[in-house]
């Protein structure tokens, strides 16, 4: 069906207005005006099985999170600079999730700037500058991040203390070459004079390709990086706040315990809150120095925003919820793989999953592929999008209210693409 007149009108309206750096999802880009829960609405009215949004993720709207920002925005909206509870209260209830040797929270608007805070301080904690990151990392806009992002692609330059290493992707071995890997890049940092501040690591590795095991894969990979004198900075941005299942963060799944922790997306459900968790001391020194004060981050109405999405993850029992529906969506999704010989692994943890599409012939990646049944799903009326380094991994990671029902009609309109688009 031919775009509609009026979506025309707004795309053009988009490029006169936001200019040319923006993209849009789909060949028929969405017109959305509307959510609730899993399901998002067009301006015709149609409704779209979300599959894929993380932000949004006790659901789209919930009533509990929307009167916590409304109630707090019609008493008070102010900064750090003030004292309130409300960021006290958040900063506490986070630290109880978290490992005990992490002890603060620094408040941010985004995650762009929670890794960019990460690198400022482990540069300053190590006196080093160099900074690992995987092949197809993104941790965000900042010009220090977007540096450290390889995912933007040969138009955006890698810092030049930037080394990247291989996902560990079962599929090449890299897995298990993993902490080598580490161990390379800090020897290959030292041998240009650069010392090794951090290896940053998004903890599923989200635009890598979707990669959860083997579990424990990133214990050793910390000890690397500490043995040449840097730190492990967790990017929690994805799969944090229960979505992988198991637990709060992805790292626990590694049993480990990271330097620092950055985290943003899904912490407000919409509203823009994120932050970095970290030991205490290593902000000591810059603390004694320097202050931070971040105008937005923090603010009374980010921390009422945070505190209910923390409630409704615990009363919902959604990171439980995202355990139980994600292992039985992952075995079905396996299975349906077996009767298409277009798709192959089907890998994740919890409600995060990754699914190869690829030739029945050569098994090679194939992201034509993989564009169709995006394309085609958004069609059918579900929503997803592909990932990793050549965008033929499907990338399914709905919001964490997502149920066995809505796991059945995913399957059986993918089911549905997949014969079409054989
Ligand atoms: N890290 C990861 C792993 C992300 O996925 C993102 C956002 N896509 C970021 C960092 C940056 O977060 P933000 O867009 O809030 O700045």
């Amino acid at each position: 069906t031919p775009l509609p007149e009026r979506d025309a009108a707004l795309i053009a309206r988009r490029s006169a207005a936001l200019g040319p750096a923006y993209r849009l999802f789909y060949e028929k880009p969405l017109h959305l005006v509307r959510g609730q829960g899993v399901w998002l609405y067009d301006a015709d009215g149609r409704a779209y099985l979300d599959a894929y949004n993380n932000v949004a993720s006790v659901g789209h709207c919930h009533p509990r999170v929307v009167e916590a920002v409304a109630r707090q925005a019609a008493t008070l909206a102010t900064h750090t600079r003030y004292l309130h509870e409300g960021v006290l209260d958040l900063a506490e209830r986070l630290l109880a999730t978290m490992p005990a040797a992490i002890g603060h929270v620094m408040f941010t608007c985004t995650g762009s700037e929670a890794n960019d805070l990460a690198l400022r301080l482990a540069f300053e904690a190590t006196g080093g500058t160099g900074v690992i990151v995987t092949e197809n990392a993104y941790h965000g806009v900042t010009l220090a991040v977007a540096g450290a992002s390889p995912s933007l692609g040969a138009g955006v330059a890698l810092g030049p203390h930037v080394r990247t290493i291989p996902a560990p992707d079962p599929a090449t071995g890299a897995d298990a070459r993993f902490a080598a890997a580490v161990e390379a890049a800090c020897a290959d940092l030292l041998r240009h004079g650069i010392r090794p501040a951090a290896l940053m690591v998004d903890t599923i590795f989200s635009s890598d390709g979707v990669f959860a095991e083997p579990r424990g894969l990133l214990a050793p990979a910390a000890q690397a990086i500490r043995a040449a004198g840097g730190l492990f900075i967790a990017d929690e941005v994805q799969p944090g706040f229960g979505r992988t299942g198991e637990a709060m963060w992805g790292f626990a799944r590694h049993g480990m315990v990271p330097d620092m922790i950055s985290m943003g997306k899904p912490m407000g459900n919409g509203y823009p809150v994120a932050a970095l968790a970290l030991r205490p001391d290593l902000v000591a020194g810059f603390g004694a120095r320097a202050r931070y004060f971040n105008t937005f981050g923090g603010n009374a109405v980010a921390a009422a925003a945070a505190l209910a999405v923390l409630d409704v993850i615990e009363t919902e029992g959604l990171q439980q919820n995202a355990h139980a529906v994600g292992g039985r969506f992952r075995a079905a999704l396996a299975a349906l793989s077996h009767r298409h010989p277009a798709v192959g692994e089907v890998r994740g943890a919890g409600l995060f999953i990754g699914l190869d599409m690829i030739d029945p012939e050569s098994r090679a990646p194939d992201a034509a592929k993989a564009g169709r049944i995006v394309n085609s799903l958004r069609e059918a009326g579900v929503l997803i999008s592909a990932t990793g380094p050549q965008g033929h991994v499907l990338k399914i990671r709905p919001p964490l209210v997502f149920s066995d029902s809505d796991a059945a009609l995913f399957l059986d309109r993918l089911d549905a693409v997949l014969t079409a688009n054989p």
